[in-house]
């Protein structure tokens, strides 16, 4: 029997060419995703301005299938955190963030990941596999059906959860086009935001492909130390790097700029020196820079700069004109902050291995 296709992981564009094989007219795909996506019905049977025949044909080829959701923990600051089951004994885990005026939801991208930041929990655990468009849109769907009965939305989306969005580009561009299509979630393009760690040529193919905000995740200055925090820095290091920020900048009609996520590790990444060196690197570039205290787990030798030492590298950052902000830590009791979505993952890198040894 050939598997049915989950619609989960089609866009706009892809279900009309679905309903077109189908004989069927475009305007099944905005009945379809209205049902699916607005009015949060996934069974066919109950889709009914849909012809019998059509659904019956649904039934027999299509699904919307999701992931198990496994735990869902609380914590005292209102951060919600969902491990969510995606076979074979791999768990992803997704957070959502509520702030005064907005709620921001992050999703993970792929089972682990295969770059193997020094300071990150998810690079320790290695790398699975990528998710696809459909576990990945799920994720947000997950939440929005929990948060209905709480009175509190999704405003923000962004892929700063378990892995590099620019490692798995095609089903992360399908979901980014779902999360700002209006017959889907309608987001606008302010509020999703990709992180990468730097993956240039994927960036380059980014700019043009998904007009979302970029994240960029630098933490060092210079390549001597991106080399060793960031690994991939060794193949696509900070000149190239600024060059595909620079294509990203200017590309597309709206004004754009880049925030540059940057982990404060005590006595690393954090003096004076290497402050007035970001500064000379950021300098003319649209850039807002976001400070993140790190967060530790256990596997990790790091430990977080002092909230002085942070303020004094905020006002080097400041005194050269650039835009910076320090993240607050939340959700931590549930090890929902950043860096802390650890999943379980069935390393697939042996890298794990590697490390313990
Ligand atoms: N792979 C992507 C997106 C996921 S990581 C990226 O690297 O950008 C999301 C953010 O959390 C990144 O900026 C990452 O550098 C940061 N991060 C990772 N580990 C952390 C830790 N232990 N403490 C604080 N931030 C961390
Ligand atoms: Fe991967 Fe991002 Fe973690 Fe680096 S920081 S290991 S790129 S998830």
């Amino acid at each position: 029997m050939t598997q049915k296709l989950n619609l989960f992981n089609l866009n706009q564009n892809d279900l009309n060419e679905f309903f077109a094989k189908l004989g069927e007219k475009p305007f099944r795909t905005q009945q379809l995703m209205k049902w699916i996506y607005k009015d949060q019905v996934f069974d066919f049977e109950q889709m009914l301005n849909l012809s019998k025949k059509l659904r019956d044909t649904l039934s027999t080829v299509a699904c919307l299938d999701f992931p198990a959701v496994v735990s869902k923990n609380h914590a005292l600051d209102g951060v919600v955190k969902w491990v969510i089951a995606m076979g074979n004994d791999n768990h992803i885990e997704m957070v959502y963030i509520p702030e005064k005026d907005r709620g921001t939801l992050c999703i993970s991208s792929q089972v682990g990941c295969a770059l193997a930041c020094t300071f990150c929990s998810t690079g320790y655990q290695g790398f699975n596999r990528n998710l696809s468009t459909a576990e990945i849109i799920t994720q947000v769907l997950i939440a929005n059906l929990h948060l209905k009965t709480t009175g509190k939305r999704i405003s923000n989306v962004v892929f700063m959860g378990m892995g590099e969005p620019m490692l798995n580009e095609e089903a992360v561009y399908s979901a980014c086009d779902l999360l700002l299509d209006d017959l889907a979630f309608g987001l606008s393009r302010r509020k999703v935001t990709i992180s990468s760690s730097g993956v240039v040529p994927a960036l380059l193919r980014m700019s043009e492909r998904v007009p979302v905000s970029l994240a960029i995740s630098l933490h060092a200055p210079t390549d001597e130390l991106r080399d060793i925090l960031v690994p991939i820095n060794k193949k696509y290091p900070i000149k190239a790097l600024m060059k595909a920020c620079d294509v990203y900048l200017n590309a597309g009609q709206q004004e754009r700029h880049i925030l540059f996520e940057y982990v404060m590790l005590k006595g690393v990444n954090d003096t004076n020196e290497h402050a007035q060196q970001l500064a000379k690197l950021l300098k003319g570039v649209s850039a807002k820079v976001n400070l993140i205290p790190f967060n530790s787990f256990s596997q990790s030798d790091y430990q977080v700069s002092s909230a002085k030492t942070i303020e004094q590298f905020q006002n080097v950052l400041f005194s050269q004109g650039i835009r910076t902000m320090t993240r607050r830590t939340r959700g931590e009791e549930v090890a929902a902050a950043c860096g802390q979505l650890a999943g379980t993952i069935k390393d697939k890198t042996r890298r794990a291995d590697a490390r313990r040894r």
